[in-house]
């Protein structure tokens, strides 16, 4: 067999391969506690399946739109208009089988060799992935920069030269749970307005996960962007959705053909039953969010403090997502030998920072999408394993 040698450059997602391990792990018996993986730890809200398990029954289990049902659609742009007071064509929304698929179809649009990406480094590991899949380079922008992690809008504009096609964006952001406020991503649009050919992706996945009361600084609220704005956004993490498989994304109206032709050559639709589900989440109360970010809350106080209490170890406060993102460099080790430890010693599965970029050799990652008993017990294993 002979297999095209751009395969060689398409990058993984480390936290499958640390699950998989911690699995091992426990089938040979041994107490495991799981603070690897991104996904809320609650039920998806019952009204939710109670919709889809009624769209199965009323018969919508055939093919269905492309781009989504019209209905879902509406309810996207309804809720947008909720949450940001902005009104967004519903042509311009595609219903995405989960988050992923829009980022790889924007990078592959754009994506090419002699064109540029920039992405968040440390950032979400398919950015990165796919940006050199395509051929393109990729130029990251240091997240490490600032000591509460959160985006420099300077530095990322220095970043454009006239090969520069996409600049991708995420906040609140995974791995380091950093959150930039308004005013900042306000510079950034700005500064935008200078280099006309460059789109945007924003990765909002995690807009309904703000601590604090503060309010999600959407880039929708920059319409002068709108002919080379990508908004990606779903139900994953806001409605404990992930293994639903269900996405939404807005695309400049000029994109949106080529954007449905990636559909029609791969997924043909998402699943037609779960996006009835997916309107009665929309529609429906945001107590399911209310109840799990009480929960988040509590655990990002005993997981801040409990972090920045062990010798060596310095962890900003979170603002958003439900990730905490340490420098452990101070216990002695880096990111994957304390990773590495916490798992085969502490019994506590964590993701090692370099799973998420180059740079972040000194960190791990934390996911607090665990109960607080749990994330207690881990605290006090990995307390006796450093120094
Ligand atoms: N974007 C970011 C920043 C994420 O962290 C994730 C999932 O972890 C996704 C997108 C993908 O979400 P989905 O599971 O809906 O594909």
């Amino acid at each position: 067999m002979k297999l095209a040698k751009n395969l060689e450059r398409l990058g993984t997602e480390s936290a499958f391969k640390i699950l998989a391990e911690a699995k091992k792990l426990e089938a040979e018996g041994k107490k495991i506690i799981h603070l690897s993986l991104g996904q809320p730890d609650f039920k998806s809200p019952k009204h939710v399946v109670d919709a889809t398990k009624k769209a199965l029954d009323d018969g919508h289990h055939g093919y269905v739109l492309p781009n989504g049902i019209i209905e879902c659609r509406e309810a996207v742009t309804r809720k947008i208009k909720k949450l940001y007071d902005v009104d967004i064509n519903p042509e311009r929304v595609i219903i995405m089988p989960g988050g992923k698929p829009t980022m790889y179809y924007a990078i592959t649009l754009f994506g090419e060799p002699g064109a540029e990406i920039i992405y968040p480094d440390p950032g979400f590991p398919i950015y990165e992935s796919m940006i050199n899949y395509t051929g393109a380079k990729a130029v990251p922008i240091n997240m490490l920069e600032n000591k509460n992690l959160s985006i420099n809008p300077e530095k990322i504009l220095s970043l454009i030269n006239e090969k520069t096609r996409l600049i991708i964006i995420n906040n609140p952001n995974n791995p380091t749970g950093a959150f930039t406020e308004k005013d900042k991503i306000d510079h950034l649009a700005e500064g935008l307005k200078k280099f006309p050919h460059v789109a945007i992706l924003s990765d909002e996945i995690y807009s309904r996960q703000i601590f604090d009361e503060k309010k999600m600084p959407t880039f929708f609220d920059y319409d002068f962007l709108y002919d080379r704005l990508i908004v990606l956004d779903g139900w994953s993490k806001a409605y404990s959705m992930t293994g639903w498989r269900l996405g939404w994304s807005v695309w400049p109206e000029k994109l949106v053909d080529h954007v449905v032709k990636f559909c029609v050559n791969n997924h043909s639709c998402v699943n037609a039953a779960i996006q009835y589900g997916a309107i009665a989440a929309l529609d429906g109360p945001d107590d399911s969010i209310n109840f799990m970010m009480g929960k988040f809350t509590k655990r990002r106080k005993l997981i801040f403090e409990g972090l920045n209490s062990i010798k060596g170890i310095e962890c900003s406060l979170p603002g958003g997502a439900f990730y905490a993102f340490p420098n452990v460099i101070g216990t002695g080790m880096n990111g994957k030998e304390f990773a590495k430890k916490c798992l085969h010693e502490a019994g506590v599965a964590i993701v090692p920072g370099t799973a998420f970029g180059k740079k972040a050799i000194d960190y791990v990652r934390f996911s607090f999408a665990a109960s607080q008993d749990n994330i207690s017990q881990a605290l006090e294993n990995i307390k006796k394993i450093v120094g």
